[in-house]
């Protein structure tokens, strides 16, 4: 079906991302070549939706164009050529050009082999047909939507489909996809999507850890994540991806806590709230199958071993300084990830006040003010370094003059 989105797109695109298709088309015009506006930027034009990037495509020399229009335009070109791409930069907006292309799988989970092809064989190799859709941009058919899967009746029905019965064996990562933007958009997998789903949950093993990561990664992006997770555990996605991952109402309330506690909602806060009710050993091994980069690994372990010691912090009169003492090693994501999904009022009290007070506890004197005081180097000074904060984080001590004459009764006693 070919209708006319062009209103949409004047109303939808701001205007310097509006000049610069226009400016593509007009190129791609002189080159007689065809260049489109394709994928995600597509449906939420026609979906009334803002969308940030641009994503075109060129039937043919895609390079060639990306630097006559970085050039024309002034914006910055990196060139990908060995995957026939470029992306320009232009004040906040990204776009990327590709070539079009066809592609075949040589085997479930393999990554394409492709070849330069229609706009047609472009969006054929695409997830769904709601982002299998095209808006020429050439100067004579600008504004023309390109739609051979029926991707706009789809967004109107509500509905993520698929293209072909193996499209999850191809690339069964879709699976994930389909429920982020089905859980995005409140559309619904249409029904035999949603059987074909089902048959080849399996094949989400043949999929390597960082391209399944990415898409969790992708998933906890979204507004609202828990709601993406609930629908892939309901489809047995998240027992495929590590056997103790749950996406339960359990997980939906404490992401709607790290939210509401304005925590920074870094992945590996996210991560380590994902994986709170595993074992340690669970932990090592979904670490491990998702190639979990340094900093969300240290979370997920971390959080593992902290709620070990949850206890200890429940005791009646602990001291701030035993406090920070039992949590100093452990990373900011695993402490708030205990804050938030801890059952005990107590616990999470003083996991927060460790959070926002405590562990930016400094003492006005340091290393060489303590050595100008008469304090040896050595080990020693780190011990009196450690009283001073600790007096500091209970209270003992308030000012600088009292640090000073903690100090000098410390040398009096001749310790
Ligand atoms: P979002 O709003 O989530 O960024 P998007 O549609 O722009 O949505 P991208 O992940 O940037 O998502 O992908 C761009 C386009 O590339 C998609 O619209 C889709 O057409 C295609 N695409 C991405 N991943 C796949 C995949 N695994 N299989 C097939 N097509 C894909």
């Amino acid at each position: 079906m070919i209708t006319n989105p062009l209103l949409r797109l004047e109303r939808r695109l701001s205007p310097e991302a509006l000049a610069l298709i226009q400016r593509a088309g007009a190129l791609a015009a002189k080159g007689r070549l065809r260049i489109y506006l394709v994928g995600g930027v597509v449906r939420d034009v026609l979906m009334n939706r803002p969308s940030a990037d641009l994503d075109l495509v060129v039937e043919g020399n895609a390079i060639g164009l990306a630097g006559s229009l970085a050039r024309e335009s002034n914006g910055r070109l990196v060139i990908h050529r060995r995957f026939g791409t470029a992306k320009i930069r232009l004040g906040s907006l990204n776009v990327d050009l590709a070539m079009a292309r066809a592609e075949t799988y040589a085997r479930p989970g393999a990554l394409p082999s492709v070849q330069p092809g229609s706009i047609q064989d472009d969006l054929a190799r695409r997830d769904f047909t709601v982002n299998a859709m095209a808006i020429r941009l050439e100067r004579g058919g600008f504004g023309q939507l390109v739609d051979p899967f029926g991707g706009q009746a789809d967004l109107d029905n509500r509905l993520i489909r698929v293209l072909h019965d193996r499209s999850f064996i191809d690339d069964a990562t879709r699976m994930l996809r389909a429920v982020r933007y089905e859980q995005r958009f409140g559309f619904r997998l249409e029904p035999d999507t949603e059987k074909l789903l089902r048959r080849d949950v399996g094949m989400l093993r043949s999929i390597s850890g960082d391209r399944i990561r990415h898409e969790l990664e992708m998933m906890l992006g979204e507004e609202q994540p828990e709601k993406a997770l609930k629908r892939a555990g309901e489809l047995g996605l998240l027992a495929e991806v590590h056997p103790a991952l749950e996406g339960n109402g359990w997980l939906a309330e404490v992401f709607r806590k790290a939210r509401e506690a304005a925590a920074p909602q870094t992945v590996a806060l996210y991560f380590a709230l994902l994986t709170y009710r595993f074992k340690e050993t669970q932990c090592e091994d979904f670490t491990h199958r998702l190639k979990t980069p340094g900093p969300v690994s240290q979370a997920v372990r971390d959080t593992a071993r902290l709620r070990q010691q949850l206890p200890s912090l429940a005791q009646p009169c602990l001291a701030p300084s035993a406090v920070f003492e039992l949590l100093q090693g452990y990373s900011l994501a695993s402490i708030q990830a205990c804050a938030i999904a801890t059952d005990s009022a107590v616990v999470r009290e003083r996991l927060t006040l460790y959070l926002t007070r405590w562990r930016r506890v400094r003492t006005g004197l340091d290393g060489s003010a303590l050595q100008k005081m008469g304090v040896p180097a050595g080990p020693e000074l780190g011990r009196l370094l450690k009283e001073l904060r600790d007096a500091k984080l209970d209270g003992r001590i308030v000012t600088r003059e009292d640090e000073i004459e903690l100090v000098q009764r410390w040398l009096s006693q001749g310790r």
